[in-house]
């Protein structure tokens, strides 16, 4: 078996790993200007883990090559949605990393595989399990010679949209596992949304909005979730909305459609040519994109950044380079090439939909007949790998991107 890394190494984003002909994953880092995953690699197949960017959101760079692609009925769905939002951004920013036509060769070439239904893929009997991140989102098996588990980005808790990672794996030989959160505790999650449910609350009666900008997929739903649960009926805008058409087409990838559907129902849908009325009164508004780079958030930023009563409530993991991340430490954002700079208030909630410190350990330690770790998708896999040499009965090495690794 030979591992090629490509991406998503050391860092986090534009995941690629090439075993042998099979691709898992081809995304982009979605920092300003975008970045990509190492070139040089022909792979015959793809598996995609899930529908976020840096996964899923470069595949239809690689259909020239025509290879055979495979991933869950919704990923296929949700990445149509980001393939469709991606060109029109390279418009605006002049950067074109594949054209429609790319994107409809891409359509025809899926062939969606449903959780533990094995498929044959290049020599490899393959399998996929819920890894619990987002609607459709997988874990990947490879069995041929040598067995490879691939986690992908993996959450093993329920959240109010998904049911927690299926977590019961066939053995492996290689475990290629994400560390976005090692080292880090997620806060206890009641605690959490009590305390930003009050927040909101507290930025409303001071006659402030509160910006929450969300993920289209996956944190909109659950933010929308938590809301609803809470008695708070927001405005939603951006991809979001898109995002939950298709879900509702898949209702068994979801914890509970109703509820889902529900909260949904209890949120206002903002269209673009109304946007302006929304922030006439004090307001919630969830909307995309989630880092800030892009979409309607950065309306409603222009319209209440000097606004010290409003609040922007970050709810996910803030990438370096990425507008959230230079609202988070510096305080401004970058509209329409401008840096303005904030002097409402900045908040960030740990909602993650990642494994923590602990989980990942567990997930480890639950892997029993594993013989060589690769912790990636994280600032501190070495640090992990180190843990995973001095903690488990096998070997560890934290990859660069570039690396190749041969195993016998
Ligand atoms: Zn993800």
């Amino acid at each position: 078996m030979k591992i090629r890394f490509l991406g998503g190494c050391r860092e986090v984003g534009r995941s690629a790993i090439l075993v042998d002909g099979i691709l898992l994953d081809y995304g982009m880092k979605p920092c300003n200007p975008p970045l990509y995953p190492l070139n040089g690699l022909r792979p015959s197949s793809i598996i995609v883990s899930h529908a976020h960017l840096d996964h899923s959101g470069v595949v239809a760079n690689l259909m020239d090559l025509r290879p055979g692609v495979f991933m869950t009925p919704v990923t296929r769905d949700l990445s149509l949605l980001l393939a469709h939002d991606t060109l029109k951004i390279s418009k605006r920013q002049g950067i074109f990393p594949f054209d429609m036509e790319d994107v409809q060769l891409l359509m025809q070439r899926v062939q969606p595989v449903t959780y533990q239904d094995c498929f044959q893929v290049d020599g490899y009997s393959v399998r996929l399990f819920d890894a619990g991140h987002i609607p459709g989102s997988a874990s990947i098996h490879l069995d041929g010679e040598k067995r490879l588990l691939y986690t992908g980005d993996i959450n093993t808790l329920n959240t109010r949209l998904l049911n927690g990672a299926y977590g019961r794996y066939p053995d492996a030989d290689v475990l290629i596992i994400e560390s976005t959160y090692f080292g880090r505790t997620h806060p206890n999650r009641k605690e959490l949304e009590r305390q930003f449910v009050e927040s909101i609350i507290q930025t409303l009666d001071d006659g402030g909005s509160a910006i929450l900008p969300c993920f289209a997929i996956g944190r909109t739903q659950e933010i929308l979730m938590i809301l609803d649960a809470y008695g708070l009926s927001p405005y939603v805008d951006g991809m979001g909305v898109d995002v939950q058409q298709v879900l509702e087409r898949h209702p068994s990838y979801l914890r509970d459609i109703d509820e889902l559907q529900d909260a949904f129902n209890n949120a206002k849908v903002v269209e673009p040519e109304h946007r302006s009325l929304i922030l006439k009164e004090p307001s919630i508004i969830v909307t995309t994109a989630g880092m800030l780079n892009g979409g309607p958030v950065l309306y409603y930023l222009g319209k209440v950044h000097d606004d010290p009563r409003s609040k922007i409530l970050l709810t996910g993991y803030q990438i370096e380079g990425t507008n959230g991340w230079s609202a988070l430490e510096r305080g401004y954002v970058e509209i329409d090439g401008e840096m303005i700079p904030l002097n409402m208030q900045v908040e960030y909630y740990d909602f993650s939909a990642h494994a923590d410190d602990a989980q990942l350990k567990k997930l480890i330690k639950g892997c029993k007949n594993v013989g060589m770790v690769f912790p990636v998708h994280g600032d501190d896999a070495e640090v992990f790998a180190q843990w995973i040499r001095n903690n488990c009965s096998c070997d560890a090495i934290a990859p660069k991107n570039g690396d190749e690794i041969i195993l016998d």
